[in-house]
């Protein structure tokens, strides 16, 4: 597989600043042996807003290899626009990646799928990495139609953006039913969503698009079932929320080839 693995850690509204120090610190001290390649695996934290300037400082001043980003973004550009961050600010920190349409973000905030594609469109923009997450809610998966529901959030979310952009983005498959209930889904279902949105990305765009764009799984990720869901051929990384807390439970997920 060509496509470097990615796991990125979704903190949603957990750890202070300070506690954002100690967590990085602790991550990089996790994967600081030989054994650990980074060039193999990407490693991203995705903390609150207030915590990223303190993140950057560390990362920085130790020379860690740790990527990290934001968990949401503004599509405006500056003004009044009170309680928003712009692209451009978490550009300015240092950010890599931003984590748009959460299923969080989709259920309190009513994130619509047009929103979620034009929040990508601006961290592509801004030279960042969006993180697109899609997936299905219970009563969908019961019925039997989380594939179609989830082209559907697809080609909304890609509407209008180029084949290079869409190699750039990382999709994020998350069932709604399997996210910080223990509920995890089978390798299998994993597969089943992740294989059909790259052959909607083929269908839109082109196979080498598709082979290019990395999915993710996310939904109770833990070091004891991540080997398995990296095993798909479809599944390039994992969204990982409560797991990635830990330090030491973040960085075996990162480790899932030595498992
Ligand atoms: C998430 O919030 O994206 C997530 C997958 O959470 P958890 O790993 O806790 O299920």
């Amino acid at each position: 597989m060509t496509r470097t693995p990615l796991m990125a850690g979704n903190w949603k509204m957990n750890m202070d600043h300070l506690e954002a120090i100690h967590l990085v610190q602790g991550l990089h001290m996790e994967l600081s042996d030989a054994n650990f390649d980074y060039s193999k695996v990407e490693v991203v934290v995705v903390p609150p807003f207030t915590d990223i300037r303190s993140v950057q400082t560390v990362v920085e001043g130790d020379g860690m290899k740790i990527q990290y980003g934001a968990q949401d973004v503004s599509t405006h550009e500056s003004g009044a626009y009170t309680g928003e961050v712009s692209a451009t600010m978490l550009k300015k920190l240092g950010c890599a990646y931003v984590v748009v349409g959460h299923s969080e973000r989709r259920e309190y905030h009513s994130e619509s799928d047009a929103l979620v594609g034009e929040k990508a469109r601006v961290v592509l923009a801004a030279g960042m990495t969006p993180i697109i997450c899609c997936g299905e809610a219970l009563e969908v998966r019961k019925e039997g139609k989380q594939v179609p529901h989830v082209l559907a959030q697809i080609d909304g979310a890609l509407d209008g953006m180029s084949a290079d952009d869409v190699k750039t983005a990382v999709i994020a498959y998350e069932p709604i039913w399997a996210i910080g209930t223990g509920e995890v889904a089978t390798p299998e279902d994993a597969q089943e969503v992740c294989g059909a949105i790259r052959g909607r990305i083929a269908e839109l765009y082109d196979a080498e698009t598709a082979e290019a764009t990395r999915i993710l799984y996310g939904g109770s990720v833990k070091s004891s079932n991540v080997a398995e869901i990296m095993s798909q051929q479809d599944v390039d990384g994992a969204l990982v929320g409560g797991a990635s807390l830990k330090a030491d439970e973040f960085a075996k997920i990162a480790r899932f080839a030595e498992l």
